[in-house]
């Protein structure tokens, strides 16, 4: 994959809904560009002891809400082109689900696949003190998160080093998201972005007449879903398709090859096989193929890319099965190979609604470190008080005693956890709702260019009301 080319992707999706837009054009130029990044170089010692010099960047594409959000990754290819098209994509994916923050991103030039944890914690840390000293990160600034590569470790280290070289700010644990739960995390956070995936699509599968259009009955259940990357977000999404959705889950494909099972595979069964065995090879009851790439092609009702950029290209989406492309990782499917999908008739849920499930429960997770409790603690025993009345209320009216184990889960506190699900399936609902109305009413090409134009149109009323443009 050329790199240049996701960057690209983004801006032509971008253009596409621009045009369509009532903005003026000076505010569009805005809304699109990216207002700050900083590259970096650093030494980082080796394990041997030998120095290597790390590059990395962080981009700040849109500063109309603070603080600027979005994930940091670990990846050989990272590059600067790749960072702006990421973090822009966080401008419209935070717009989009009513998280008030702009868009940033980070990426750091490692494999993530071959370091030692050493030399993770050295450059994480290493990272974390040159975005301070640029004020590149704070509460109120930037804040990051975990994204391809990272996750809740790397987040701890950030928390953990910001914390100790601004010791005179307050609640300084609010300047990452995706925190270990010990370090002021928030439960729910680790598989959020795979269950937000999973609310989407089970969203957009409930519309009847969708459905029909791409030749499919409403619902997940018994669909046949191929899901591309079995790490944070794409084992999480097929945990849910198939546990919650009963969805059939018949490919599953990672760096080393694909698995693929016409009458389906238990999504835990593999993820164990792969954690014990560093491989898909040698799982049983599916075919192994050495060749994962291919393996997008298969037959499928559904196909989750939930891996990397620029999977399906005009190379290969004239060979795609899938009727429905739900987009869980960023930019898996590239402009051109996108005009072939929709020409082809397959639907494609876009990234920048699809995936944000894991910036909304970051912002719950930074409401709760600015206000420096969980948000059960207030709540939970007098929401039991309250249904215990009920339930002795029912119980006197109706001479009958509820039993025990039923009796135990109606009168049940509310726990932080069911909270943070809870709004964030409300969250992918009403955020879906609110793009499938543009999409109708407006007559536009696809979901895309629809959630494209309600970002676009909201970043810029923000600009508007912020008096950026008077
Ligand atoms: P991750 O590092 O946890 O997992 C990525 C997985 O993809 C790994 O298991 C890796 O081995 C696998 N992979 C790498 N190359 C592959 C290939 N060629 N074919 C198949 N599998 C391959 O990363 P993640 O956090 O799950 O992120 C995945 C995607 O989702 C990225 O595009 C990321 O930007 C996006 N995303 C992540 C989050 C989040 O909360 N983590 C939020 C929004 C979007």
């Amino acid at each position: 994959m050329s790199r240049g080319k996701f960057f690209q992707s983004v801006s032509k999706y971008f253009d596409r809904a621009a045009a369509l837009s009532t903005v003026k054009s000076g505010m569009l130029r805005q809304v699109k560009t990216c207002n700050a990044v900083y590259r970096m170089r650093f030494p980082v010692r080796e394990d041997n002891g030998e120095i290597t010099v790390v590059e990395a960047f962080r981009a700040e594409h849109s500063f109309h809400r603070l603080p600027a959000k979005g994930g940091i990754r670990f990846s050989r290819r990272v590059s600067l082109d790749e960072t702006i098209a990421l973090a822009a994509l966080m401008s419209y994916k935070c717009a989009i689900v009513g998280v008030p923050f702009g868009g940033a991103k980070g990426g750091v030039a490692v494999n993530p696949a071959t370091i030692s944890a050493g030399f993770r914690e050295r450059v994480t840390r290493r990272y974390t003190a040159e975005l301070i000293r640029k004020n590149f990160i704070g509460p109120d600034i930037d804040v990051p998160a975990p994204d391809y590569g990272t996750g809740e470790r790397e987040m701890g280290w950030i928390a953990d080093t910001y914390k100790n070289l601004r010791m005179n700010e307050p609640h300084t644990y609010a300047c990452v998201t995706g925190k270990p739960l010990g370090m002021q995390g928030i439960p729910g956070r680790r598989q959020a972005t795979g269950l937000g995936v999973y609310y989407g699509i089970r969203t957009f599968m409930e519309q009847a007449e969708d459905m029909k259009a791409v030749g499919l009955s409403p619902g997940v259940a018994g669909k046949r879903v191929i899901v591309q990357g079995l790490g944070n977000v794409g084992y999480h999404a097929a945990h849910f398709l198939q546990n919650d959705g009963k969805a059939v889950i018949v490919g599953i494909i990672e760096r080393e090859g694909g698995l693929y099972a016409p009458d389906g595979m238990d999504v835990e069964s593999v993820h164990r096989h792969r954690r014990e065995t560093g491989t898909l090879q040698g799982f049983p009851g599916a075919t192994f193929i050495e060749d994962g790439q291919s393996v997008l092609e298969n037959d499928c009702d559904v196909l989750v890319p939930a891996a990397l950029e620029e999977q399906i290209t005009a190379e290969n989406a004239g060979r795609i099965q899938a009727k429905i492309v739900a987009e869980a990782a960023n930019g898996p499917v590239g402009f051109d190979g996108e005009a072939i999908l929709s020409q082809r008739g397959i639907h494609m849920l876009p990234d920048l609604y699809l995936n944000a499930g894991g910036v909304t429960v970051s912002y719950f997770e930074w409401l709760k470190n600015r206000a420096g409790v969980s948000f059960d603690r207030m709540v939970s025993r007098h929401e039991e008080l309250t249904k215990i009345g009920l339930v002795e209320a029912i119980e006197s009216l109706t001479g009958r005693d509820i039993p025990s184990p039923a009796r135990q889960q109606l009168v049940h506190g509310v726990s932080e956890e069911d909270m943070v699900i809870a709004a964030l399936d409300q969250t992918m609902i009403q955020s879906f709702h609110q793009i499938h109305y543009r999409w109708k009413s407006r007559n536009l090409a696809d979901l895309r260019t629809a959630a494209f134009l309600l970002g676009i149109e909201r970043i810029a009323d923000s600009y508007a009301q912020h008096g950026i443009f008077p």
